[in-house]
């Protein structure tokens, strides 16, 4: 069994407020990173900021702040939030650290060196909301991104390329001696067939914006972002530094690094960052868990569809711990996982209210009320200690199996499965009929025992994101936080609790109607929408049906038609850019939309009162035209 842990999550990019989605993997790194601390395995947690490329710089822009100043907002609103979440990083990378640019920068020369990366010419479809350059088959309609949706730009600029043709088949046999490489399978195998589909060499620089790390020996161009942030690994253990003994204790004399990834980034750490490994000579340490998304029931969470959920307002309404219990037990490697505010509460009322916050209020309360405090393994034994024990012991076992193949999902479970064996000890034992009768005085000590000793165990196995009701447990017990382990975690190692504390509810009670209603009453104002408008702000706009009474082309300009609208009672000069697809003559008598209340303006010298609607795709134009409607009436 491995004796150190390197674990990572990607580096978020810097553009804006961490999500949900963000978080689990965050929460889920943290959970696999605190279970490994409790098995005594040296261990390095690693999270960071991906902080250079196009989009930082508009986004920047946009703020009013130059890059770095945007970026070191970021990454303290970023730091803080984990701080909040009881996110125990080694480190936090940031991409603009000074060590990390220089590093990136030698490697880059160092490929261009070797061959591995050549100048070449790139002309392709790029994207610049996801600053990836498409081919032909993968845009979607009308040339847009696969991706987000948004129109590509096609761009021909020199740019280096790196070579992954050449390192295909050695990657190939790779990913087939190693099968647990990439978790699960099924995106092992894509990762396959995307490479026997054939790899095209990759462009690896951009000339056009300066947000990044310029390459060397040609500052003309900036090192394309995943390069910079794929090495982000490597640097944060100080490699190509002065003091590398991380590098040399995590990465290179370490079988067990983690990069733990969502299914979105799953190639670029499949296949372009192995092949750069590669080509540097590094060794391959790393296994891929690749998780999915965050689904709510109207599909990905995104800000623009502004079905987004904040870490933070759930941590201010539930706590902490419930959110990470959330994201721990819900979302499983691999699939996507479903968010809902109504299986947030069912969990939080079943699994945490319920089973555990309960459990743990009505020992310690028994605990007192009958034994004045304190719990002392017995000599007399009840009919169902050895069943409660080997569920315990089978409990720690598979619990620590799930944790350490990153199943964390299934971790939680089987600890679920003592905690609900303890409840049934309690119904089965009664110790409330035992405190009546003199005689089960012994018999009440060793059901006492059992129970303060089931909640030690059940504090330490849900201490990776349990984290604050696993300390509020062990110190009603009166358990020192240095002696919790996973090692000595046997039922039954902690023979004599002297002072049993009281303690307050875990976990309150939620009434489902009451959180329904709350965060119903959150989504009606949603976050301003650039391109969105508020019903009131279209009620503005008044649209009246017209009647054309006469028009003629415009003395000045060959586009534009001049007309005469009768609305209602009134008659009103429109001159609109129809003369394309309209004879004027043809127009008499034809009813329209009209929109009413534009500030009057002089057209091409020639005064305009309002405009009249048309269906457009740009070849073609039509007039919306109105059946029975009369002159006058109101569109709304
Ligand atoms: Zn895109």
């Amino acid at each position: 069994m491995c004796k150190k842990c390197y674990v990572t999550t990607p580096i978020y990019y810097a553009s804006g407020k961490i999500q949900i989605g963000n978080s689990y993997t965050t929460v889920a790194c943290d959970v696999f990173a605190r279970f490994n601390r409790q098995m005594n395995r040296k261990t390095f947690y690693l999270t960071g900021m991906d902080e250079h490329g196009q989009k930082i710089e508009e986004a920047a822009n946009k703020a009013g702040l130059t890059p770095k100043a945007f970026v070191d907002k970021v990454a303290s609103e970023t730091k803080a939030l984990w701080q909040t979440m009881n996110i125990n990083y080694d480190y936090f990378i940031r991409t603009t650290d000074k060590n990390h640019e220089e590093v990136v920068a030698n490697v880059f020369e160092k490929l261009l060196a070797n061959d591995d990366i050549y100048l070449g010419t790139y002309s392709g479809n790029y994207c610049v909301s996801c600053e990836t350059f498409f081919t032909k088959t993968q845009l979607g309609e009308n040339d847009t991104c696969p991706d987000c949706g948004k129109p590509t730009k096609l761009v021909s600029e020199e740019s280096y390329f790196l070579r992954l043709k050449k390192y295909a088949d050695k990657l190939l046999a790779y990913i087939n001696e190693h099968p647990d490489f990439i978790v699960p399978e099924t995106r092992r195998n894509e990762v396959i067939a995307f490479i026997e589909a054939g790899l095209e060499d990759l462009c690896v620089s951009r000339t056009s914006f300066d947000w990044g790390i310029k390459v060397k020996s040609n500052p003309r161009h900036v090192i394309y972002v995943w390069i910079d942030a794929l090495f982000n690994y490597l640097t944060a253990l100080g490699y190509g530094s002065k003091n590398d003994d991380k590098y040399q204790e995590f990465w290179l004399n370490n079988d067990a690094v983690y990069h733990v990834v969502g299914k979105d980034i799953l190639r670029f750490h499949a296949i372009y960052w192995p092949i750069m490994l590669m080509a540097l000579d590094i060794p391959i340490r790393f296994k891929l868990y690749v998780h999915g998304w965050i689904l709510t029931k109207d599909g990905k969470m995104s800000k623009s569809r502004g079905n987004a959920v904040y870490p933070m307002d759930m941590i201010n309404r539930y706590g902490v711990d419930a959110l990470r219990y959330y994201l721990t037990k819900e979302l499983p490697l691999g699939n996507d996982g479903l968010f809902s505010y109504e299986r947030f509460v069912e969990r939080y009322n079943a699994e945490l209210a319920n089973d555990l916050g309960n459990l743990v209020s009505r020992v310690i309360a028994m605990v007192n009320k009958y034994c004045g405090g304190s719990a002392t393994m017995g000599f007399v034994r009840t009919p169902y200690d050895d069943s409660l024990i080997e569920v315990a012991t089978t409990s720690i076992k598979n619990t620590i199996f799930c944790f350490e193949n990153f199943r964390l999902q299934d971790a939680v479970a089987e600890t679920w499965q003592f905690v609900r064996r303890v409840n049934k000890y309690i119904d089965e034992t009664a110790p409330w009929v035992l405190a009546k009768d003199e005689k089960a005085y012994n018999t009440l000590q060793t059901v006492m025992y059992n129970l303060v000793e089931s909640l030690r165990v059940i504090a330490v196995l849900i201490s990776p994101y349990l984290v604050d009701a696993s300390k509020k447990i062990l110190k009603a017990l009166n358990i020192a936080l240095d002696d919790v382990s996973f090692v000595n975690l046997a039922f039954g190692e902690h023979q004599s609790y002297p002072k049993v504390d009281k303690i307050d509810n875990l976990f309150n009670r939620l009434i489902l109607e009451d959180e329904l209603a709350y965060f119903a009453k959150k989504e009606e104002t949603p976050l301003p929408k650039t391109d969105m408008i508020s019903i009131d702000e279209f009620m503005k706009t008044k649209i009246l049906v017209g009647k054309i009474i006469s028009s003629k082309k415009h003395p000045d300009a060959d586009k534009l038609l001049v007309s005469q609208v009768e609305i209602g009672n009134k008659v009103i000069q429109v001159v609109s850019g129809i003369a394309k697809y309209y004879d004027p003559a043809t127009l008499i008598g034809k009813k329209v939309m009209v929109v009413t209340n534009l500030l009057p303006q002089k057209v091409r010298g020639i005064l305009s009162e309002g405009m009249i609607l048309c269906a457009t795709d740009n070849d073609t134009l039509e007039l919306i035209e109105i059946k029975d409607a009369k002159s006058g009436a109101v569109v709304k």
